[in-house]
């Protein structure tokens, strides 16, 4: 995935022969593309697993490991597996170029290079490159509001989950869900109830710090991932967020209603029995739980998980669910 709009896309160069990385720097050198090489398997792997290029080219022959093997190992590879690959082939037989589609491959130039044939074939794979992440990113977002969906958030969750216990750092989970949402679209509209859900969406990315990440669960529930954050910091954020929540000036036929929200919040390690693995739906049913005491308690309100009545043992059967 491109890192921003803005970057240039990177383009990883895997061969085993200097000169031939000096002749694709010189050949590419008028594509804006930002060009890395390496000289052999290894390097051309711990590169592309650190970097995620947007586009490989790979040497087919290389001394211990061929470029057939590389090509297979990113294609295994669950965060390389998208990057295209163009093969490099000094042979023009046809089973060598079969065979490099068939493990995934791309594209092939053959050796030596025509100047503007490598360009175009490079920009080509660049362009379907783009177009795929932007597939990508758009499965991820929710049409209405900008946010991330809940597919994201499962994925997200997970790897955060992994990420958290590995480190021994806090990770907190702030689910919310508006209050009465049903009686504002009763009364203004269902397109009224989007703008709602639109503000609120905006209010959501506006608070987030940048590695926090807010998404759209589904309805008018919506979540805030908060990586390295303890219960008592979330805690602060959520009551933040109510508080600007309650600020949002909205008059449907001049009649001024106030949003307000409860809010469910949940610290990962606090929530794991010692000795099992944490799942992100475990996550989710303490930060539900606690969510429904906020409701319970009168809505427009912040509740922890731990706070009142909710045991681990009900969680996981929430979870289980
Ligand atoms: P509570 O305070 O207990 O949460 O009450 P509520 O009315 O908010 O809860 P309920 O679950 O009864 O209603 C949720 C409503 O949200 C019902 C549904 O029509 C509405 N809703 C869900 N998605 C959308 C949407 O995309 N747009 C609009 N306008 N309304 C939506
Ligand atoms: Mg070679
Ligand atoms: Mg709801
Ligand atoms: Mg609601």
């Amino acid at each position: 995935m491109r890192r921003n709009d803005y970057s240039p896309a990177c383009v990883l160069a895997v061969d085993d022969s200097p000169e031939v990385l000096a002749l694709l720097r010189a050949r590419l050198k008028p594509e804006a593309i930002e060009l890395v090489t390496a000289g052999s398997y290894a390097e051309g792997l711990a590169l592309a697993l650190e970097l995620r290029p947007d586009l490989v080219l790979l040497d087919v022959e290389m001394p211990e490991h061929s470029g057939f093997d590389l090509c297979r190992r990113l294609k295994e590879e669950p965060s390389t597996a998208n990057i295209p690959v163009i093969f490099l082939t000094g042979s023009s037989d046809i089973e060598t170029k079969v065979h490099g589609f068939d493990l995934g491959a791309s594209d092939y130039v053959t050796k030596p290079f025509h100047p503007a044939e490598l360009r175009a074939r490079v920009r080509a794979a660049l362009r379907m490159k783009r177009a795929q992440d932007l597939l990508t990113l758009r499965a991820q977002i929710d049409a209405l509001t900008g946010l991330h969906n809940r597919a994201y958030l499962d994925d997200l969750l997970e790897a955060s989950i992994q990420r958290a216990t590995y480190a021994g750092r806090p990770l907190s989970l702030v689910m919310l869900d508006l209050d009465h949402f049903k009686s504002l679209n009763d009364s203004y509209g269902h397109p009224f109830g989007d703008l709602v859900l639109q503000r609120v969406g905006d209010l959501l990315s506006r608070s987030t710090r940048p590695g926090d990440t807010a998404c759209r669960y589904g309805g008018e529930e919506m979540t805030i991932v908060l990586a390295d954050t303890d219960l008592v910091s979330a805690r602060a954020v959520a009551e933040r967020i109510r508080v600007a929540l309650e600020e949002i000036e909205l008059a449907p036929r001049g009649k001024r209603v106030s949003i307000t929200a409860s809010f469910g919040i949940a610290e990962a390690l606090a929530t794991v029995t010692p000795g099992e693995d944490l799942r992100a739906s475990v996550l989710i049913a303490a930060a539900n739980a606690a969510l429904y005491v906020a409701k319970s308690d009168g809505r427009n309100c912040v509740r922890s998980h731990g706070e009142g009545t909710n045991t681990r043992r009900s969680l996981r059967a929430l979870a289980a669910v």
